[in-house]
């Protein structure tokens, strides 16, 4: 059986493994990726940059249906979902060139197969052995599928259903959409149905969307808006059974503590994502994992094995990652740096994560909630502020949402931001930078905001620190 060695091994090719390639190829090392799907993981494939294209296509059908001016007349955009998704591809591959396919080669090289240990050394990629000096196991994420009496006898959808060229894609717009789970995925998701035409309905498990981890203002707030679009949320409430019948799919729900049949064409399962450790033989390497099959790291992506390391969605939510892009892109850097250079090694930094949920108005978060804050020790200083009190919000005519600070209220320093409203995913990393530099309150006000904008939303909640935001002129602090 063949043998090649290298400096780097890397199980998967997602935007982690790149990031752990290229840094490898820097340090002049060699490096070898594998992939059993496609090149370039989920993200370009897949996930954000599929999702996003359609997602904004669904907002301009929205909004020609939806003007928000007097003076223009509704318009209906006919969608041809067919050609929608072709478009989608070519984006994805045309990105997928550029950003992944074009940067291996000799330096990089790549194998296609699946990838398992056959020892602490060894990467078999079908009966290919791949021996590294280091190992980088950046094998990302799948679908979570959960147990649902007869869902193993039907056909459904998954976060995957825009994958491009694979079996789980769905290159017809559904009549209907049954989405269990209330999580980003689904609700970019079935926003985004909706938009195009499809008849939405999303079951979450809890009394209110987006409850843990988040603001409690805002899961209502976020209900109205998807509400409003006429998309159907059914709270408290968990799937029985499902079955076919004929092109149809029908579940039993206990909605509130009442049975009920739900009828759609299309069921789509968006309950989260596990770690893929489980096909990759990691007991021949002896590293350990989490109980929810994550990778276990230490703060420079070590394993418990010297010389194996992880990085990206297959570490879930040690150290306060996250599953996304960003995240695994710089752990994939610092991991191979850690790995391979010989210097002092890197830590991760999980301080500070902005996130965004691409619904429309889009849901930003930075930092920590209230309730967290307070868990932590601090004494609040918090504030919320509704986007009607945002100039341009008001000039766009578009003032859904709101947005709220947390601070500590003896240093002032900014601990957390929430904002639900029209730029929020920009806004943001406004946020974000200032968190980075221990920012206090004042920072946001003192700092000039160009007039009119939405990042004025965070200098107005700072303003509220001191006095009646609702009594303001203009941009006057
Ligand atoms: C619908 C959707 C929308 C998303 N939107 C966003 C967004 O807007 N912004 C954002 O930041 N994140 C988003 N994400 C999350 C983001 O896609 C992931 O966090 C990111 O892709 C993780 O990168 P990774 O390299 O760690 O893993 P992946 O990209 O999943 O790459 C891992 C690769 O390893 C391969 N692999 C696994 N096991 C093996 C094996 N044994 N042998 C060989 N190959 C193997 C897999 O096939 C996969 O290609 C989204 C995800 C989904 C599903």
């Amino acid at each position: 059986m063949a043998t090649e060695s290298f400096d780097l091994v890397i199980l998967g090719s997602g935007s982690t493994a790149f990031a752990g390639a290229l840094r490898a190829q820097e340090l002049g090392k060699s490096v070898v990726m594998t992939e059993e799907r496609t090149i370039g993981g989920t993200c370009v494939n897949r996930g954000c940059l599929p999702s996003k294209n359609l997602i904004d296509a669904a907002k301009l059908v929205f909004d020609a249906r939806n003007p928000r001016y007097p003076g223009i007349a509704p318009a209906e955009l006919r969608v041809d979902f067919p050609a929608l998704i072709r478009q989608k591809d070519d984006v994805v591959a045309s990105y997928r060139k550029k950003k992944y396919e074009s940067l291996v080669g000799e330096t990089v090289r790549f194998e296609r197969g699946h990838a398992r240990f056959a020892d602490p050394k060894t990467i078999d990629v079908d009966g290919r052995m791949f021996v590294g000096r280091a190992i980088l196991i950046a094998t990302g994420s799948r679908p979570v599928v959960p147990e649902i009496p007869g869902l193993d006898q039907i056909p459904f959808l998954t976060s995957d259903l825009l994958a491009m060229g694979e079996q789980e894609e769905l290159r017809e717009l559904p009549r209907s959409m049954l989405i269990v789970g209330a999580g980003y995925i689904a609700l970019e998701l079935g926003q985004m149905f909706a938009r195009f035409g499809t008849d939405v309905t999303i079951i979450e498990r809890g009394s209110e969307l987006l409850g843990h981890g988040y603001e409690p203002a805002v899961g209502p707030a976020v209900r109205e808006i998807l509400d409003a679009e006429g998309i159907r949320i059914l709270r408290s409430t968990s799937v029985h059974s499902v079955r076919r019948d004929g092109d149809e799919v029908v579940a039993l729900a206990d909605v509130a503590g009442r049975r009920r049949e739900l009828r759609v064409q299309h069921l789509l399962v968006a309950t989260g994502r596990r770690p893929n450790t489980d096909g990759v033989a990691i007991e021949r390497a002896g590293v350990e994992l989490g109980s929810r099959g994550q990778v276990l790291v230490d703060e420079t992506l070590q394993t418990n094995v010297a010389d194996i390391f992880a990085a990206g969605d297959v570490i879930g939510a040690e150290h306060g990652a996250q599953m996304a892009t960003p995240v695994g892109s710089q752990d994939g850097g610092i991991a191979a740096w850690n790995a391979l250079s010989n210097q002092p090694r890197r830590r991760l930094d999980h301080r500070v994560i902005p996130r965004t949920i691409f619904i429309d108005p889009p849901l930003a978060i930075v930092g920590v909630t209230e309730d967290e804050a307070i868990a932590a020790g601090h004494r609040c200083w918090c504030s919320t502020v509704p986007m009607s009190l945002v100039p341009r919000a008001g000039a766009a005519r578009d003032t859904r949402g709101f947005i709220k600070m947390v601070a500590d209220a003896d240093t002032d320093e900014v601990l957390g931001v929430t904002m639900l409203g029209h730029g929020a995913g920009e806004v943001i990393h406004e946020a974000a930078m200032a968190m980075r530099f221990h920012a206090r309150v004042a920072d946001f006000i003192e700092l000039l905001h160009v007039f009119p904008t939405m990042a004025e939303a965070l200098k107005i909640v700072a303003i509220s620190r001191f006095k009646d935001p609702s009594k303001l002129s203009c941009c006057a602090e």
